[in-house]
């Protein structure tokens, strides 16, 4: 633009060299020419600022030449992931950030109170108004989703007040998931030790001279010490495991020696029960990318848990073949069946947490700790391997596991 403004001038001056033509007309005909042009260029940046801002509508555009110290604050609270709210003195929102307007929507021009319901809100903006200090608010909400908020109320001029707003639902589950954990190790660890010392009790006062009385809370305390003694082990492999999630295995491992190294191993309840094994393996199997200990670990699990879960008299079905459907090319996939007590359709998706155990476990007095599938569910998981559970309440249950196979996942 300059050098237009520029070559005006110079045509001008030329002009004015040329004795026969008027020096005010020429003069007029210059100022028109210098106007139209500014005119012409202010236009463009127009167009081109608000081509800008219909790209994209959240982006504070500033002008390449322009950078006022106020343009660069825009931008900065715009980058932040807080909702910023600026409340006028009649609660009416006249400005907003970036995030806190993908958020809340067009909240511009409305009242706090049409779409943040927070107890005691109103009374804390007004004492922030009236004591002219920031004042603090946490609140939840339950619906759509469970959620939890830290505001901040900052006192501006003319009672105006800025509403800053922290989300902190993710740190807020994930204490409630630690406390919940500790209270049901707790829990857990607390009934057998109860138990144990009561029966220790009862051995040294009353039952001192009852020898079989003796044998008998002994023979309980031996049950109780190696309940704890499981839900320790347990709890020290899911901590393991947890810490690793994200290291995949490298090993290569056969999945049939594991399958036959369990099934070599007696099992009191599967004879007690009088469960038939049907195997079912698939001849030349590739060999899956993982950790032969932790893939043992998840077979183990499983197989317990359907001999556990399964009725008398009745056959659990182990099949393990290449999965070839289109999704899971490239799996080799594990199947454990049982006829056994099965799992009502809404606790399917709950019996890989920690603790979760079924009402109908339950209702079977059915022992156990509740940790084994979350166990499975991390080590799958570490392998980048799936697992799906199939079942139906009083007829069985399938636990399948997929397993990436070396070579394609190499
Ligand atoms: P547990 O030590 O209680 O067996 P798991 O984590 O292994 O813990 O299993 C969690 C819950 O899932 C069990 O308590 C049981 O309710 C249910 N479950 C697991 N496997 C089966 C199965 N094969 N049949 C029916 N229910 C099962």
């Amino acid at each position: 633009m300059e050098f237009l403004l520029f070559f005006n001038y110079l045509v001008f001056v030329v002009l004015h060299q040329i004795q026969h033509i008027n020096f005010t007309a020429l003069s007029i005909l210059f100022i028109i020419n210098t106007v139209v042009l500014v005119l012409f260029f202010l236009k463009k940046n127009n167009q081109y600022e608000s081509s800008l801002k219909k790209n994209n509508p959240n982006q504070t555009v500033v002008s390449s030449k322009s950078y006022s110290s106020e343009d660069i604050e825009n931008q900065l609270i715009n980058e932040i992931e807080d909702y910023i709210l600026f409340i006028n003195s009649f609660n009416v929102i006249s400005a907003a950030n970036k995030a806190a307007k993908s958020y809340y929507g067009d909240i511009i021009g409305k009242n706090l109170s049409s779409f943040l319901r927070a107890p005691d809100l109103l009374d804390k903006i007004e004492k922030c108004k009236n004591e002219r200090k920031n004042e603090y608010l946490e609140f939840e909400i339950n619906l759509p989703t469970y959620s939890f908020f830290r505001l901040t109320i900052v006192p501006l001029s003319q009672k105006n007040v800025l509403i800053v707003i922290k989300d902190y639902t993710d740190v807020k589950k994930s204490e409630q998931l630690r406390s919940d954990f500790v209270a049901n190790v707790s829990h857990e660890l607390k009934t057998p030790l109860v138990s144990i010392k009561g029966f220790l009790e009862t051995i040294s006062n009353s039952a001192k001279d009852d020898p079989k009385a003796q044998e008998k809370f002994i023979k309980i305390m031996q049950e109780q010490a190696n309940k704890m003694e499981i839900l320790i082990l347990d709890l020290m492999s899911l901590s393991r495991i947890e810490m690793q999630e994200h290291i995949q295995p490298d090993g290569k491992v056969n999945m049939k020696e594991i399958i036959d190294s369990i099934q070599n191993i007696p099992n009191k309840t599967l004879n007690k029960k009088n469960i038939k094994i049907n195997s079912n393996i698939e001849d030349h199997l590739p060999l899956v990318r993982g950790n032969y200990e932790k893939l043992s670990e998840v077979v183990q699990n499983i197989y317990d848990n359907a001999i556990k879960y399964t009725k008398e008299k009745t056959t659990i079905s182990i099949t393990l073949k290449k999965n070839n459907t289109k999704l899971l090319n490239g799996a080799v996939s594990l199947s454990i069946k049982d006829e056994g007590i099965g799992i009502a359709k809404d606790e399917i998706h709950r019996v890989t947490e920690r603790f979760y155990r079924t009402s109908n476990a339950k209702k079977n007095l059915i022992q156990g700790t509740g940790l084994g599938l979350a166990i499975v569910k991390h080590i799958v998981n570490q392998h980048r391997g799936e697992l799906e559970i199939n079942s139906r309440l009083n007829e069985g249950s399938e636990f399948i596991i997929h397993l990436p196979i070396y070579e394609t996942s190499s």
